[in-house]
């Protein structure tokens, strides 16, 4: 299938809906209780599904829709350290929570599989 991501930000309805595996929930030691998945980005889904196989648990992303940069947030501390190990850099976001520059660029198509 290939999906739109449209070059503006606040736009929703072109994201693709990614059900959560079991470490992301709270009994697992992650962090959700009732939300059972979430909204990502099209230029997104790749890497944030390979990050929940690294067993990361995600908090939160952006791809930036080539507006601003893209991000991606994660629960813990020991999340932190899994990405600086997959060589992510990170930043101090508008929060004052450490966040992490996501490796995937925007980009107006990109080919979903599976979805
Ligand atoms: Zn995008």
């Amino acid at each position: 299938m290939r999906l739109n991501c449209p070059n503006e930000l606040g736009i929703y309805n072109k994201k693709v809906y990614l059900e959560f595996p079991a470490h992301m929930f709270k009994e697992n030691g992650g962090y959700y209780t009732e939300k059972r998945g979430c909204l990502v980005d099209p230029c997104m889904v790749n890497e944030i599904e390979f990050l929940w196989k690294k067993g990361i648990v995600t908090t939160g992303c952006c791809c930036g829709h080539g507006k601003t940069f893209a991000y991606i947030d994660v629960a813990s501390y020991s999340d932190c350290l899994v990405m600086y190990q997959l060589k992510y850099e990170s930043h101090i976001n508008v929060s004052g929570k450490t966040s992490f520059f996501a490796k995937s660029k925007h980009e107006n198509t990109k080919m979903v599989t599976g979805k």
